[in-house]
C-alpha cells in the first residue's frame, strides 16, 4: 500500500449503537419474540445505521473522509468479530451453514443460549459498565473468514454515499479477552492462536480495500492494560508481529489502530514501528507516551489524540485539552500529522443532552453526551482561535461549576473530615457469627435470592403511572404492596430460607438511589447499552451526596411484617453507585465514595433499627472500577473497600451484613472481597461454572459465600441434576458451613415462569446438597 486518504483532522471512535430512541432494542427483542422475521429486523437495523448517519453528517462530521465509524453490532462487538471469523463454540456447530456463517436467531443463540445449550460467558468490557461476550478459543477453533457483515456495511454506506471507516476488535485485543475452550488441552492459551488469526484479519483486510474503504480502524485496547498473563515486553512483541503482518499486506486500507481506555506506555513503540498509518491514543485517562518524542514518526504515521472523553458527560475543559494537543503536537515533531478524536467510542454515554429538557439547566449547561462531543472534538481540531466561542464557552462552564450551589456542601465536607479508622471496623468475625448463629434460625446450605425479582409490565405502569402522577401515593403504595405480597408468598411457597421484597419499587439499582439522594439528578433519556439490547440510565452525580430521609426501610419492614422467615434489606453500595453513575470529575473517587458511604450507613442503621436481620449492600461493580494499571491497583482497593466499610461497619454484631458481586475475574480482586469482611458474599459464577470456588478457597476466606448457580441471564431452566452438580463442585473447595445457595445475580430481566421454575430446582439441588453433606 503506497498511497492513502488522509486521515479526518476530527472524529469519534465510536457512536451509540442503540439508536436515540433504543430503536435497535426494541427491533431486536421484537425479533426475539417472534413478532418480526429476519428480514424485517435487517431492514431496521439498515434504516437505523442510515439514520446515525445522518446525524453525524448534521454535526459536522464529513460523508467523505472516513471520520464517520461504521461500528454496528447486533448484540456485542466482540461476538460480531468472533462470528466473522468463525470462531463459535462447537457446541453451535448445527447453527451454521457450509461456510460456517450463523443466521441471525444462531447469532443471537450463540449471545443467549437456548434449552441446555449455554450461550457464552459474559463479562466487563475493560473498566465500563458494557459486557461483552467471551469467545471460546482453542487448537480445534477453525479461524476462516465466514462471513462479512462489516464490510457489507461499508458498502451499504457508500452506496447511500457516505464513506465511513470501519471498526473492529483487533486481534491481539479478541485473543485477550478470550478464554481457552473446553477441548483445549491444560496451558492452552489463546494468543497461541494470534498467527491464524492474523491470517484472517489479513483477508478481512483485503476485503474492506476491495470494497473501497480507504480506512478500517482496529481498537487495540487490550494494549494499554498490564493485567494479562503475559508481561508488557511480551506483548510489544506481539504488536510487531500482528501489526507488521498486517501492515505489510499488499491489499489493504490505511490502519488506524486505537487504544482507549488508559495509556499506551510501552505499546506505543512497536505500533509505531509497524507500518500502521495511525495510532489512537487516550489522553483523558492516558497521557503521551514517553516514546512519541524519540520515535520517527515521519512519512505516515499519524497519532490521533483522544482528547475528548468518551466515557463520561462533562463538557470538556477545552483549554486544558487544546495544551494536551500542543504537547502531543510538539513530542510528535512537524513530520506527524495529530488528529482530534474522542478517548474512547462514545457508546458510553446517551446520544444528546438536547433530550433533557427536564434536567435544571445550570446542571444541563455542564453536560455533553455523543453529540455535543462531536462538537468538542471538531472544536479542538480547529483550535482556539478559529473556534473562540466554543472555548470561551468552556470556561465559562468551568466557573459556573465551581461556584455552584451544592457543589460543595459544608455538613457533608464536616463529616467526612471527621471520620477516624473505628468508623470502618466491626467486631471480629468469629464474635459477630456468634451472635448471628443465635440471632438467625437458618439451615445448612440457606438458600437466597439476590434481590431483585422479576419486574412484571404491571409493576412497570405502577411506577410510570406513579411517575406522571397518574395515580395517587396510596394508590402506587397499594400496588407495590401486593406485588411484595406476591413475590413473599412464592419465595414461601418454594421454600427458599431468606426472603427478599424484590425490589419492586426499583427501577434501577444506582437510579433509585440516586433519586432519593441529594447531589445527584437523573436523566430521562440518557440510555447506554450495558449488554445486548440492554440498556441502563446512569444518574450523574454532581455535587456533594447526602441522604434527606429513609429510603428502603417501608419497603423491607412492609416485607418482614408478611412472613416468618428473615428478611433480607437491600441497598447497593457505594462503589456500584459511583461505577454506574456519571461522576463529578472536580474531586477523587474515594471522597465522593465516603459521601455515598455515610448516607447509606444511616440506611444501615434505620434498617436494623426497624428490626432487619439481614442487610445486603450489593458491589457488582467492585471489580469494573479496578484500574487497567496494576500500579493503580492497591490505591483503588484502598478506597473502595473502606467506601464499603464505612457503609456497613455501624451494623451490629447480630446484624448479617450480605455483600453480591458479579461479572468478575474474582480471582484478582478476592482480597479485596475478603477486605469488604461481609459475613456473606454471594459471586456470579455459573456461567463459568464455578471457577471461582478454589480461588475463593485458596484465599482462606472464612465467611459465608454463595457462588451463584443459576445463570439470570439467560432464559434457561438449569434442571435440578445441573444445580446439583455445581454445588457439588463448589463443596468440593468450600467448607459446607460456609457455603450458601442462590442464583448469579438479581432476577428482574426475567419472566416469572422460569425464574418460578429455576427457583424450584434450586431449592430442590439445595436439599439435595444437604443430604450430601449429611451422609
Ligand atoms: N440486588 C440487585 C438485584 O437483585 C443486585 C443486582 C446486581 O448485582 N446487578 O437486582
Ligand atoms: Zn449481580
Amino acid at each position: 500500500m503506497t498511497q492513502h486518504t488522509p486521515f479526518p483532522a476530527a472524529t469519534i471512535l465510536g457512536y451509540p449503537r442503540i439508536g436515540p430512541d433504543r430503536e435497535l432494542k426494541r427491533a431486536v427483542e421484537s425479533f426475539w419474540a417472534g413478532r418480526t422475521d429476519a428480514a424485517e429486523l435487517t431492514a431496521s437495523a439498515r434504516a437505523l445505521r442510515a439514520d446515525l448517519r445522518t446525524r453525524l453528517r448534521g454535526l459536522g462530521l464529513d460523508a467523505q473522509d472516513a471520520s464517520i465509524p461504521s461500528d454496528f453490532t447486533f448484540y456485542d462487538q466482540v461476538l460480531s468479530v468472533a462470528a466473522q471469523v468463525g470462531a463459535i463454540p462447537a457446541r453451535f456447530d448445527d447453527l451454521r451453514d457450509q461456510n460456517g456463517s450463523l443466521d441471525l436467531a444462531g447469532y443471537f443463540t450463540v449471545a443467549r443460549g437456548e434449552g441446555d445449550r449455554a450461550p457464552l460467558e459474559m463479562t466487563k468490557w475493560f473498566d465500563s459498565n458494557y459486557h461483552y461476550l467471551v469467545p471460546e478459543i482453542g487448537p480445534e477453533t477453525a479461524f476462516d473468514l465466514v462471513e462479512t457483515p462489516s464490510v457489507a456495511a461499508f458498502t451499504e454506506a457508500a452506496e447511500d454515499g457516505v464513506i465511513t471507516r470501519p471498526v473492529l476488535v483487533g486481534p491481539i485485543t479478541f485473543l485477550l479477552l478470550s478464554k481457552a475452550s473446553e477441548a483445549a488441552p491444560d496451558g492452552f492459551s489463546p494468543l497461541d492462536r494470534i498467527d491464524d488469526l492474523t491470517a484472517v484479519y489479513a483477508r478481512w483486510l483485503a476485503a474492506f480495500a476491495e470494497a473501497g474503504a480507504p480506512w478500517v480502524q482496529l481498537d487495540e485496547p487490550g494494549l494499554v492494560s498490564d493485567t494479562w498473563p503475559i508481561s508488557r515486553a511480551e506483548l510489544g512483541e506481539l504488536v510487531s508481529r500482528v501489526y507488521t503482518t498486517l501492515a505489510g499486506a499488499s491489499e489493504r486500507p490505511a490502519l488506524f489502530v486505537a487504544a482507549p481506555y488508559h495509556r499506551l506506555g510501552s505499546a506505543f513503540t512497536p505500533l509505531a514501528r509497524s507500518g500502521v498509518e495511525a495510532i489512537g491514543l487516550d489522553l483523558v485517562r492516558g497521557d503521551v507516551p514517553d516514546d512519541v518524542a524519540g520515535a520517527d514518526l515521519s512519512g505516515v504515521t499519524l497519532v490521533v489524540a483522544g482528547l475528548v472523553d468518551g466515557h463520561n458527560v462533562w463538557r470538556t475543559d477545552l483549554d486544558a485539552a487544546h495544551e494536551k494537543l500542543t504537547a502531543l503536537r510538539g513530542a510528535a515533531g512537524p513530520e506527524a500529522t495529530v488528529a482530534v478524536s474522542t478517548s474512547t467510542s462514545l457508546f458510553h454515554v446517551p446520544h444528546t443532552v438536547a433530550d433533557e429538557p427536564q434536567l435544571p439547566a445550570q446542571l444541563r449547561s455542564w453536560l455533553a453526551f455523543a453529540d455535543e462531543k462531536v462538537g468538542e472534538v471538531r472544536a479542538l481540531a480547529a483550535g482556539p482561535e478559529r473556534a473562540a466561542d466554543a472555548f470561551e464557552a468552556s470556561r465559562a462552564v468551568r466557573a459556573n461549576r465551581a461556584g455552584a450551589e451544592g457543589v460543595t456542601v459544608p455538613v457533608v465536607r464536616e463529616r467526612t473530615g471527621r471520620l477516624s479508622k473505628a468508623d470502618f471496623a466491626r467486631s471480629d468475625y468469629p464474635t459477630r457469627q456468634a451472635a448471628q448463629r443465635a440471632a438467625l434460625d437458618l439451615p445448612e446450605l440457606p438458600t437466597t435470592t439476590i434481590g431483585s425479582f422479576p419486574q412484571t409490565a404491571e409493576v412497570r405502569r405502577a411506577r410510570a403511572k406513579a411517575r406522571r402522577g397518574d395515580i395517587t401515593g396510596e394508590e402506587y403504595l397499594a400496588a407495590m404492596r401486593a406485588e411484595i405480597d406476591r413475590v413473599i408468598a412464592l419465595q414461601e411457597e418454594l421454600g427458599l430460607d431468606v426472603l427478599v421484597h424484590g425490589e419492586p419499587e426499583r427501577n434501577d439499582m444506582v437510579q433509585y438511589f440516586a433519586e432519593n439522594l441529594d447531589g445527584f439528578a437523573v436523566t430521562q433519556n440518557g440510555w447506554v447499552q450495558s449488554y445486548g439490547s440492554r440498556c441502563t440510565r446512569p444518574s450523574i452525580l454532581w455535587g456533594d451526596v447526602s441522604r434527606p430521609e429513609p429510603i428502603t426501610v417501608q419497603w423491607s419492614t412492609y416485607a418482614a411484617s408478611r412472613t416468618d422467615k428473615p428478611v433480607k434489606g437491600m441497598l447497593t453500595g457505594p462503589v456500584t453507585i459511583l461505577a454506574w453513575s456519571f461522576v463529578r470529575d472536580d474531586q477523587p473517587l474515594g471522597e465522593t465514595a465516603n459521601q455515598v458511604a455515610l448516607a447509606l450507613r444511616d440506611e444501615v442503621a434505620d434498617l436494623e433499627a426497624a428490626g432487619i436481620g439481614l442487610i445486603q449492600v450489593d458491589e457488582p461493580a467492585l471489580r469494573e472500577l479496578l484500574p487497567l494499571r496494576q500500579e493503580e491497583h492497591e490505591d483503588y482497593l484502598d478506597w473502595s473497600v473502606n467506601a464499603f466499610r464505612l457503609a456497613t461497619a455501624g451494623a451490629g454484631d447480630a446484624t448479617q451484613v450480605h455483600t453480591h458481586l458479579c461479572y468478575s475475574e474474582f480471582g484478582e480482586v478476592i482480597g479485596a472481597i475478603d477486605g469488604l469482611d461481609a459475613d456473606v458474599t454471594s459471586v456470579e459464577a455459573a456461567r463459568s461454572k464455578m471457577e471461582i470456588v478454589p480461588d475463593i478457597a485458596d484465599s482462606s476466606f472464612a465467611r459465608g459465600i454463595g457462588p451463584g448457580v443459576y445463570d439470570i441471564h439467560s432464559p434457561r431452566v438449569p434442571s435440578t441434576a445441573e444445580l446439583t452438580g455445581l454445588l457439588r463442585i463448589a463443596l468440593g473447595s468450600v467448607d459446607p458451613h460456609q457455603l450458601w445457595v442462590n442464583p448469579d445475580c438479581g432476577l428482574k430481566t426475567r419472566g416469572y415462569e422460569e425464574t418460578t421454575a429455576s427457583l424450584r430446582n434450586l431449592v430442590a439441588a439445595a436439599r439435595e446438597a444437604r443430604a450430601i453433606v449429611q451422609a
